[in-house]
């Protein structure tokens, strides 16, 4: 008998292209993180002008959201930028990339709600958790460390109609820390999804509402060691009082790039160019590691989602 689980992941198997977005989206929020050594800074949300999706100058080169197709030459935007107090207007130069992420897990335990708490650094509070937002928004525009991207959320509903050609960037799976049974399901998604995507995918382990402290029944190390289990990142989190959404939001991103990041490097690496780039990519990464876990961090690694 085919469960729910196996439907999901059937479909989870027939996501390859994503679908050309449309140029009418002129009008974005733009949310502005930096990683510090510190801890993640959320620098606000702005909202972004696409005029060149609209006016189509010289000089302006198109915005490009299509990730093949996305580098430093081919994608320069020039975009106004209003700040939700301040109007401020800037030609920009980026590195925009479009990643597709899907939230998984069982029903109720708050999926909708971190996908809406991702929407935005305000606080959304009590009165908009009763309410389901599964008709809002899903996709959101990050500049972390001045570096830009568009992550669109999607459920396993999302790509019931969708062929074989629906790509997915990244994978979360949520439980509640206080239903035994909804971790049970995440760790058989883990499972089903490593065993289809293999070790070059973004995963990161939820548990959802922190908040619900005495009635906890999982604790952190069953969360951290089944992380483990399966190579993924983990985190707990409250999306009801907005207690680490950020850091899964940018860790979501930061994840997706390295990733995709050493699965360039693997392929430069078949082709030698000298040990120049290999040797300064692996720099990068233990200057990550320095900056992020400390010398002694090592058991923390599982929940620093900033490293690889
Ligand atoms: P979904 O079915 O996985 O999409 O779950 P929803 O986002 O619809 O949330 C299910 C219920 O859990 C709603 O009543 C939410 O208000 C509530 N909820 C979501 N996140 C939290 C949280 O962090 N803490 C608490 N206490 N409740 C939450
Ligand atoms: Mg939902």
């Amino acid at each position: 008998m085919e469960t729910e689980n196996d439907d999901k992941i059937r479909r989870v198997r027939s996501l390859r292209t994503r679908p050309v977005r449309s140029s009418s989206e002129s009008l974005q929020r733009v949310r502005s993180f930096k990683t510090t050594s510190k801890g993640l800074v959320n620098r606000g949300d702005s909202l972004k002008l696409n005029i060149s999706g609209v006016h189509d100058s010289p000089g302006i080169k198109k915005k490009t959201t299509d990730k093949e197709s996305c580098t430093k030459d081919t994608c320069q935007d020039n975009v106004e930028h209003f700040d939700t107090q301040n109007v401020v207007s800037e030609n920009e130069s980026c590195f925009q990339c479009y990643y597709r992420v899907l939230i998984t897990g069982a029903e109720g335990v708050g999926k909708s709600s971190i996908i809406d708490q991702f929407m935005t650094s305000e606080f959304l509070g009590n009165a908009s958790f009763n309410i389901s937002q599964s008709e809002g928004e899903r996709t959101v525009t990050l500049q972390v460390d001045g570096e830009e991207s568009t992550l669109e959320f999607v459920q396993s509903e999302d790509f019931q109609d969708q062929d074989e050609s629906f790509q997915i960037d990244g994978f979360v799976v949520v439980y509640c820390i206080t239903e035994r049974a909804t971790f049970d399901i995440a760790i058989d998604l883990l499972k089903q999804i490593r065993d289809e995507v293999g070790s070059n995918k973004a995963i990161i382990l939820v548990g959802n509402k922190s908040d619900l402290v005495r009635k906890r029944t999982i604790s952190q190390e069953e969360g951290r060691s089944a992380a483990d289990a399966y190579g993924c990142k983990y985190i707990e989190l409250s999306a009801a009082l907005n207690h680490r959404v950020d850091e899964l939001l940018v860790g979501i991103h930061k994840q997706i790039k390295l990733k995709s990041d050493a699965e360039n490097e693997e392929l430069e690496c078949k082709i030698p160019k000298g040990k120049e780039r290999k040797s300064s990519f692996k720099r990068t990464k233990r200057f990550l590691e320095k900056v992020f876990l400390g010398h002694s961090g090592k058991d923390k690694k599982t929940e620093n989602l900033y490293v690889d």
